[in-house]
């Protein structure tokens, strides 16, 4: 059958061409958010790393900062690398929150550091604590304790640390040096996002042993959707703990595991998009 060219036809012609264009382009689009939502449904759970006693320049500072992995900062206050280290982990994009010194029921003051938060301070000193605090370490979000297995069993104090973090819109991770941390308690009833510690990933230098502890960590957020680890730049961990992560992080991101801030675990489980 012969098609006679005429204007017409060519015009309709040029009409099918342009139609079939805009067809490839809109299923292109449709099927590239398909991938993407793809994708998310794919996420099996989130992790969240912390990496605690910053502000010492310690063993293991520049290779957690330049991890590629977003881990979140605890800085600790009143050092002399404080400022210095809360600078370089914004710079590196990773979350900062302030370290609090508390108080435990056992072990060496000196393991405190400068400006500790003991039981026997009055509760405006406490605050004038964090406050302080908070300028020493710039671009904080969050407070987590170090050590404070006395100090987070006390109503009186732990409620003039959750108020400060209130009024600077800050969340609190409890670091679960006690089992009867009265943190969430207080934290709920003032309204101040809290999240606990799930696994102590090091306290050693053993890398092996940081492994397994980060692999256990992947394990209770496929269960549980999240899960919250703690390890140290130092000597409770240092370059082993970066070196642990890095080795298991290929493995947990084919299990389906996000690593994210604490910031983006609050927004997820309020229920907002953090990505
Ligand atoms: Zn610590």
């Amino acid at each position: 059958m012969w098609i006679v060219i005429t204007k017409k036809n060519l015009y309709n012609l040029l009409i099918i061409l342009l139609s079939v264009l805009v067809l490839l382009v809109l299923f292109q689009l449709v099927f590239d958010n398909f991938l993407s939502i793809g994708a998310n449904s794919n996420t099996s759970g989130y992790i969240v790393i912390i990496i605690d006693d910053f502000g010492n320049h310690g063993d293991g500072t520049e290779e957690m900062l330049s991890l590629g992995i977003p881990i979140t900062a605890a800085v600790m206050p009143f050092m002399p690398h404080s400022l210095a280290d809360a600078e370089a982990a914004h710079k590196a994009n990773l979350e900062v929150i302030l370290h609090l010194a508390m108080e435990p029921n056992s072990g060496k003051k000196e393991w405190l550091g400068p400006r500790g938060v003991t039981c026997d301070l009055d509760s405006e000193d406490v605050k004038c604590i964090v406050e302080d605090a908070l300028v020493d370490v710039k671009y904080a979000v969050g407070i987590n304790n170090h050590m404070g297995s006395k100090a987070t069993q006390d109503k009186r104090i732990m409620k003039a640390i959750l108020e400060k973090a209130k009024d600077n819109d800050l969340f609190f991770v409890d670091s679960k040096t006690s089992p009867r941390s009265v943190a969430s308690e207080i934290a709920e009833e003032l309204g101040v996002p809290c999240f606990s510690r799930d696994v102590f990933l090091d306290g050693t230098k053993d890398v092996n042993h940081i492994k397994k502890q980060v692999l256990k960590l992947g394990d209770i957020a496929l269960k549980k959707g999240h899960a919250i680890g703690i390890g140290h730049v130092g000597i409770e961990g240092g370059r082993a703990t970066a070196e642990a992560i890095k080795s298991v992080y290929p493995y947990l991101i084919e299990k389906g595991i996000h690593f994210i801030t604490v910031k983006e675990l609050k927004k997820i489980l309020e229920g907002e998009d953090a990505f």
